[in-house]
């Protein structure tokens, strides 16, 4: 297990969650994980790596078929220009083949959305989710304000945690989260360390689009306009206050290597006919 520790911590086409999920699969802490790797012309021997660390260390996986993925290149007027990055590829990987089994089970009902609970069932039982947490998985929320809020402070207090607690207070999930940061600091004190970092930066952010409007407030996704380590981040931020597509106003960013909190600032202008220019249709991350 120690190669596929190492290629966790080190690995340049994983997230810091996905590095996260990883560590946590090769201590045996998570019974199964799915991640996705990137691969650029920065780490074009990464899947080969990463697929001769997974051998030596005997995991059974499925491996998905490479995608192309864009980035945001640059922002010209009214428009994102996006550019081809590279490939990504997810892995689903497994301590037996018992576990494959579950998740091929699970596969198949998601494919065909079919009896919801059992698959969440199987999916939280598979991926170590506290039973509490499951039973809430999927349920609409009745105050879609008071829901995203917790979101938030869910990803801000258990930025650790692969899945969704249940509540901010629930007891399985601290106890977890306190198990998970013990394992991590004792396997590397110096990825620990990398996870702590946070960096805040001052920036114009362009409202792009709105995840959730309620009569409380709203949920949106912006895009910040000043690169940040050499790229052009998303954000998501809730607020109040009613923007519109292609609004740009000040904010203040402090990003977590698994999150960022947004403060929103004064607004400066608005953008006209504001756009995206991709050459792959959207494709979303499932997670
Ligand atoms: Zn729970």
């Amino acid at each position: 297990m120690k190669q596929l520790l190492d290629f966790a911590i080190l690995a340049r086409g994983l997230s810091p969650k996905d590095k996260v999920k990883l560590v946590l699969f090769a201590l045996r802490l998570k019974p199964a994980a799915s991640i996705y790797l990137r691969i650029s012309p920065e780490n074009l021997d990464e899947a080969y790596a990463f697929e001769h660390a997974l051998r030596m260390s005997k995991i059974v996986y499925c491996r998905g078929r490479e995608k192309s993925y864009e980035e945001v290149r640059k922002i010209a007027g009214n428009k994102v220009v996006w550019g081809l990055a590279g490939l990504w590829i997810d892995y689903d990987l497994f301590h037996t083949l018992e576990q494959r089994k579950k998740f091929l089970e699970y596969k198949r009902l998601w494919e065909y959305q079919r009896d919801e609970k059992r698959r969440n069932r199987i999916a939280g039982e598979l991926y170590g989710y506290p039973s509490c947490c499951i039973a809430t998985y999927g349920k609409k929320p009745r105050n879609p304000y008071a829901f995203y809020k917790q979101l938030h402070a869910i990803d801000a207090t258990f930025p650790l945690l692969p899945y969704m607690p249940c509540k901010l207070t629930c007891p399985k999930s601290i106890a977890l989260s306190k198990t998970f940061a013990q394992a991590i600091k004792k396997a590397s004190p110096s990825f620990w360390d990398h996870l702590q970092e946070v960096e805040t930066y001052k920036t114009e952010v362009i409202i792009d689009s709105r995840n959730m409007e309620s009569k409380q407030g709203y949920d949106y996704v912006v895009l910040a306009t000043t690169p940040f380590r050499g790229k052009y981040w998303f954000y998501t931020v809730l607020s109040q206050k009613k923007y519109a597509v292609g609004t740009v106003l000040t904010a203040t960013i402090r990003h977590h290597p698994t999150y960022a909190d947004v403060r929103l600032g004064a607004e400066k202008r608005k953008i006209k006919n504001f756009y995206h220019e991709r050459m792959l249709p959207l494709l979303k991350r499932e997670y």
